[in-house]
């Protein structure tokens, strides 16, 4: 990670909005210097399952010589518990498009975050096989991220969406996008928010 003072490429201010939003989080080790680089920009939120159930913190966060990680930068389980896996860059969106993003560079642009769900399978109705604590915990997760960098629950995507079903990706399974931006843009405008913004005729320092 850079220390160039001023410079925010990187979404080290994680653990920090994670928490503010009410969700218990855990700071795997060495996250804030874990990742391929730094972020050019941090234009939204892409969301993943991992596969399995089980997947715990630190197959995303890598560090095995047979694993090639960060995988993302974080990982919720399935109590809702948000782990931080890394600050910089991680290889989990791969090549795709998508409107707002340059071509194949997602990894640059997005936060990633891993579910740690089976996905059930592709036509599998909305919130099969996710519990209600992590599926709150991935809302609110998008919700304080959103608000964090200024931008509205449309900037919330599956790895589908941007990969596509061609390429074979259709995470995270059993998730309607539409009806979580619907949950995640209500929770950005959430009144009982602990951790509202300062309002506009407040004196910024
Ligand atoms: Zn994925």
């Amino acid at each position: 990670m850079r220390q160039v003072t001023g410079w925010t490429g990187d979404p080290v201010w994680l653990a920090d909005v994670l928490r503010a939003e009410g969700l218990p989080v855990v700071e795997y080790p060495g996250w804030l210097r874990r990742g391929h680089g730094d972020f050019r920009d941090i234009r939204g939120v892409m969301v993943h399952h991992t596969g399995s159930d089980h997947a715990t913190a630190a197959s995303i966060a890598g560090g095995h010589p047979d694993l090639p990680g960060p995988l993302s930068q974080l990982h919720i389980g399935r109590d809702g518990t948000v782990t931080t896996v890394a600050a910089g860059v991680a290889w989990h969106a791969g090549a795709g498009r998508h409107p707002w993003l340059p071509t194949n560079m997602a990894n640059w642009h997005t936060i990633g975050i891993e579910c740690a769900n089976s996905g059930t399978s592709p036509t599998a109705a909305h919130r099969t096989n996710w519990p209600d604590a992590q599926y709150a915990a991935l809302v609110r997760t998008c919700a304080a991220i959103s608000r964090r960098i200024g931008v509205s629950a449309a900037r919330t995507i599956a790895h589908r969406e941007y990969a596509g079903r061609a390429q074979g990706k259709w995470d995270p399974g059993a998730i309607d996008m539409e009806i979580l931006r619907r949950d995640i843009q209500v929770r950005i405008g959430s009144a009982d928010d602990p951790a509202p913004r300062p309002a506009p005729t407040q004196t910024q320092t």
